[in-house]
């Protein structure tokens, strides 16, 4: 035995020998990181040519880079006597101590572009400073001349050319090779300098070409250079923006810029970054601009943004990234927010300097008394739901049923607008169209509505939701967030259909609309509504009646579609079919599952009678519908799991004709997994908790008014404690 434990431990190895890497392989490694590609290169060398001041700066590609790149600019060149260490590593004309970091206005300050390049490829430099008579030429390799200096011919400033990148990086090369060149990365990266840097002359072509694929002449005008280089169509919608703040304990920043409006069309965003002169990324600041957009502006079109931001050069650090390509900011957060609000209030200005259509009101009491109400006796019909539908009365009782796969021919198309010209009428009408918060002052009602909400919020829980962490999914209802140090739990059903409650009252009349590909008739979808209420009730009223109520509640719906199209982009055709819902938050379409049961609440709840009260109850209805509520399909990663597991009963041979055995007894159960509906249910609840990081909690942070009733119903729990938080997590 003991023998056996004896054998059981690994014989220690030796430990290897720790030595020094040779200096070649370090610079190498280091090159490559700085190097990651042509582009970089050329951002590397246009960054010095900036420094050296220039006016005037050509770059010529060849191979996507991988030939040739040549910058030559018209800066104050390179003396002589430093051309020996030019391209050695941490060689450097900008910096002397580490605390000139913190002042630092150059783009380069780590003197390792150079050298990497020659570790990676061959340069060449030409340079000549003013007052000579001639310039010099020299090439290196491994950092070091590979020749003294040659006099030659030049003309003002410094070019400088890297022949045959990563010539001695295999891997490298070859995934390069495989994907598509960098050259339009490298156009892309030249007209974003040349909108910032607008008082120097930019040129970029491949090697060859007559035309230059970047041309841009110094002006005064930056929606000029906007203009000559991303084109009329981009320049004409934009706006300028500027915002600023100068309170030491929150941010100190100056920011302007030009940005798009609704009018702007595509299908990516542009944002061109600017931070104290250094072109960046920061993908914080773009999802909280996009997010903006998105809550602000039509669906299918995404921002232009040029953006620069100036900073006390204290508050940024430059020296997080390899590439220089992120800085990171003292109060960034702050100042993320201090921008969002800015594009906020620019973009819902310019939307209120839009015409919009004139409204009529169409007396709600004009339409016939909805009898359906109380013409039946069943059991009183309610558009909601328990939240916890126990897994035995799912309505998917059969999954060949289409009451649980109203998705698989309900085929939602967004309206999608990208490309084709034809489709731009149409877009610009819709974009016309788009909400104002003012004009839904027009209707007392609605005026009514939005006061009620503004007038009930709780200040404690609006900082909470404005300020809040999203951490995760506690249970298959409740998020966690961080506020502070303290965790709270919030039911995300009660919180989404408050938010799409507000919203829908907000964007009432101006709706997007989600147009729906084959138009679904009302009758069914209230006959599905009907069956599953009986499955929920266990009551069973006959089909005749149930013909009879989906009949009369389709002829009503059929009545009010004109309002219903006009106020809440609900289409209802002459041949009572659904084609359209409303969008209520970009980014969202909602659960197609629950569409029957929101068409017969809207046929059966709704007080029709009197205005205000009619609004509110269409506005519930949909906020019912659009909340996140969990999936029809039980969650498979919690105690549900036993839902997907096939049961194919067969009995037992042995016991035939043994009467007294029990059910359980003669039956043999096999199990089996059913794959398709647990992947179906993964997507469901993987898209769930998608939704709900991605739009809710980002449209809760910027929109929601939270009412007082949510600190007290359950909507809003402290986790006081620990321990409370472990019992939470032992329920998931
Ligand atoms: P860094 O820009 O971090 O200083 P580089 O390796 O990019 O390091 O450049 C090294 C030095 O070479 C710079 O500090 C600068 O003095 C000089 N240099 C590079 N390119 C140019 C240029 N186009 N014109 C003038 N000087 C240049
Ligand atoms: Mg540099």
């Amino acid at each position: 035995m003991e023998e056996v434990e004896a054998e059981a431990i690994p014989v220690a190895k030796e430990p290897p020998r720790i030595h020094r890497l040779d200096q070649s392989v370090v610079n190498r490694i280091a090159a490559g990181e700085v190097i990651q590609r042509p582009v970089s290169a050329v951002k590397e060398l246009v960054e010095n040519s900036l420094d050296a001041h220039s006016t005037s700066i050509n770059v010529v590609v060849k191979d996507g880079g991988l030939k040739l790149i040549q910058v030559s600019d018209d800066g104050h060149g390179i003396r002589y006597e430093d051309l020996p260490i030019l391209c050695e590593r941490h060689t450097t004309s900008k910096l002397s101590e580490f605390e000139d970091l913190q002042s630092i206005k150059s783009m380069g300050f780590r003197g390792e572009a150079l050298a990497s390049m020659t570790y990676v490829g061959h340069v060449t430099v030409t340079t000549i400073t003013a007052g000579q008579l001639h310039g010099y030429r020299v090439s290196y390799r491994d950092g070091v001349m590979e020749h003294e200096p040659k006099a030659c011919a030049a003309v003002k400033g410094t070019q400088i050319m890297i022949e045959n990148l990563f010539y001695n990086m295999t891997a490298r090369r070859k995934t390069l090779q495989n994907s598509a060149d960098d050259y339009p990365k490298i156009v892309d990266l030249l007209s974003r300098f040349a909108i910032h840097h607008i008082n120097v002359n930019f040129s970029c072509r491949k090697h060859g070409a007559a035309r230059a694929d970047v041309h841009t002449v110094a002006t005064s005008s930056r929606l000029d250079a906007i203009r000559s280089v991303f084109g009329v169509s981009v320049a004409r919608n934009l706006m300028k923006i500027e915002a600023a703040d100068d309170d030491v304990s929150s941010s100190v920043f100056e920011m302007d810029g030009f940005i798009s409006n609704s009018n702007y069309i595509a299908k990516k965003t542009t944002m061109v970054l600017f931070i104290n002169d250094r072109l960046v990324e920061c993908t914080a600041l773009k999802r909280a601009i996009e997010i903006v957009y998105a809550a602000t502006l039509p669906k299918a079109s995404k921002p232009f943004i040029y953006m620069s931001i100036v900073l006390p050069s204290e508050h940024v650090d430059v020296n997080i990234h390899p590439t220089k390509r992120e800085v990171s900011l003292l109060n960034q957060e702050a100042i993320i927010e201090k921008i969002q609000s800015a594009f906020e209030s620019k973009l819902r200005n310019s939307n209120e300097e839009r015409t919009f259509q004139e409204q009529t009101m169409e007396p709600s009491s004009s339409g016939p008394k909805d009898t359906s109400k109380d013409s039946h006796c069943g059991p009183k019909l309610s558009g909601s739901r328990s939240q916890k539908v126990p897994v035995h009365k799912i309505v998917r009782t059969d999954s060949q049923d289409p009451a649980g796969r109203l998705h698989a021919y309900l085929q939602v198309k967004p309206q999608s607008h990208l490309g084709k010209e034809s489709d731009l009428t149409v877009v610009r009408s819709s974009v016309r169209q788009r909400r104002n918060p003012k004009e839904t002052a027009d209707l007392t009602s609605i005026q009514e509505l939005v006061s009620e909400i503004e007038g009930n919020s709780h200040s404690g829980l609006q900082d909470i939701i404005k300020y809040c962490t999203y951490i995760g999914m506690a249970d298959d209802v409740f998020a966690l967030l961080q506020h502070n140090t303290h965790l709270y739990l919030v039911n995300v059903v009660n919180l989404s259909k408050e938010l799409m409650y507000q919203q829908v009252l907000c964007r009432f009349a101006h709706f997007n609309a989600i147009q729906i590909s084959n138009p679904v008739p009302l009758k069914e979808l209230i006959m599905l509504a009907l069956k599953e209420e009986d499955l929920d009730q266990q009551c069973d009223e006959n089909d005749d009646l149930k013909e009879k109520i989906a009949e009369m509640n389709m002829e009503l719906l059929k009545q009010k579609s004109e309002m219903l199209n006009e106020y809440f982009s609900l289409s209802i055709d002459l041949d009572g079919n659904l084609s359209r819902l409303p969008v209520i938050l970009d980014q969202y379409t909602p659960d197609m599952d629950r569409v029957p049961e929101f068409i017969l609440c809207l046929g059966n709840d709704i007080d029709w009678e009197n205005e205000k009260s009619c609004f509110q109850g269409i506005s519930a209805a949909l906020a019912n519908f659009y909340a996140l509520h969990p999936p029809t399909l039980p969650n498979p990663s919690g105690d549900n799991f036993q839902f997907y597991k096939k049961r194919r009963s067969s009995r037992n041979p042995q016991d035939e004709g043994n009467s007294s055995n029990s059910l359980v007894d003669d039956v043999v159960i096999e199990e089996e997994i059913d794959h398709e509906l647990l992947v179906e249910a993964e997507n469901a609840w993987a898209q769930r908790e998608w939704s709900i990081q991605h739009v809710l909690f980002p449209a809760v942070r910027l929109f929601f008014k939270a009412p007082t009733s949510m600190a007290t119903d359950g909507t809003f729990v402290q986790v006081a404690s620990l321990e409370k938080l472990y019992k939470i997590f032992e329920r998931c």
